[in-house]
């Protein structure tokens, strides 16, 4: 397990729990955060880079730029039958980066599609991916056999799995995922500036507030590589959202009233469109 936040320690439960057996080794930047997986539960053993040509499977769970940076020398280090999966919220840049590596059809490129607000180890949760999608990119250009050891898994802990191409994912992903963190991220900062002046703002803040800027408590050093690494499409949602709220903005400068009904009642159709996604 090479980082052992919310989503590396995630898996190390269910894999746990499915596989009692297995021995899962640990691997972190920081010592402490090692300790505290250990202290967890999360893994049994720490671990180094050189133990790798000893697994059986990797997961790779570490900010997405780290990733990027450390894929090849993982790919470089792991046995002939060493699967290496990685769990990043981006996945162009992760591809590109082990595009010809000898060991590329070792390694398949992942996005499960589950996650809370939460992150290190002290986040991991147990059933995190039950009923949860997964998105697998380029699986053509993973063995077989390691493809059906991955998927073995994926099931076993409740997960569908979704296949796409990784220009396909990070466009997509930007609109339902990346600019829903922005919008939390900058409708927290517009509460918290105006808290400065009014002390009270946050007695009245209501359920509806609180579930609407949870992703402001996402961890920053995970976040900003990936709008980094997904910086146009990240743009183009921006610009999508922004001229929406400036056209909402107008709707109430000109009193009308019905159209900003309108609009409402059109974006109900999400309703229809998440009952669906359950
Ligand atoms: P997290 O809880 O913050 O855990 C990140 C782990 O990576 C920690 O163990 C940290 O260990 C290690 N790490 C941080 N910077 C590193 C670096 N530069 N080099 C090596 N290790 C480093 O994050 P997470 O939520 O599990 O996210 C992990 C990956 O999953 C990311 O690629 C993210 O894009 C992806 N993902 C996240 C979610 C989500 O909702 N959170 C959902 C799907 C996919 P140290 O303390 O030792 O630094």
């Amino acid at each position: 397990m090479i980082g052992i936040g919310l989503i590396g320690g995630s898996f190390a439960i269910d894999i746990k729990e499915h596989n009692p057996e297995v021995i899962i080794h640990g691997i972190s930047r920081k010592e402490t955060t090692l300790e505290k997986a250990l202290e967890l539960g999360l893994i049994d053993k720490k671990a180094t880079l050189d133990d790798l040509e000893n697994a059986d499977l990797v997961i790779v769970s570490i900010p997405v730029d780290a990733t990027v940076k450390l894929l090849p020398t993982i790919l470089d280090k792991i046995s002939d039958n060493t699967l290496v999966v990685d769990a990043g919220s981006t996945k162009k840049a992760i591809c590109k980066v082990v595009e010809h590596h000898k060991n590329r059809r070792n390694f398949l490129a992942c996005h499960p599609i589950a996650g809370t607000e939460n992150s290190g180890p002290t986040a991991a949760i147990s059933g995190l991916y039950k009923g949860k999608t997964n998105i697998i990119c380029e699986v053509e250009k993973t063995t077989f056999k390691l493809q059906e050891k991955a998927l073995d898994l994926f099931r076993a802990i409740g997960m569908r799995i979704r296949y796409m191409d990784p220009v396909s994912h990070d466009k997509h992903i930007a609109y339902v995922s990346h600019l829903s963190h922005i919008s939390a991220f900058m409708l927290g900062k517009t509460v918290i500036n105006k808290e400065k002046n009014e002390r009270d703002i946050f007695d009245m803040a209501g359920s509806g507030f609180a579930s609407t800027v949870r992703l402001a408590k996402s961890s920053p050093a995970m976040w900003t590589p990936i709008f980094k690494q997904n910086k146009d499409n990240v743009i183009e949602t921006l610009e999508e959202y922004i001229s929406n709220l400036q056209h909402f903005k107008e709707l109430m400068q000109q009193d009308n009233f019905s159209e900003i009904f309108n609009e409402m009642e059109n974006t109900n159709y999400i309703k229809q469109i998440l009952n669906g996604i359950k």
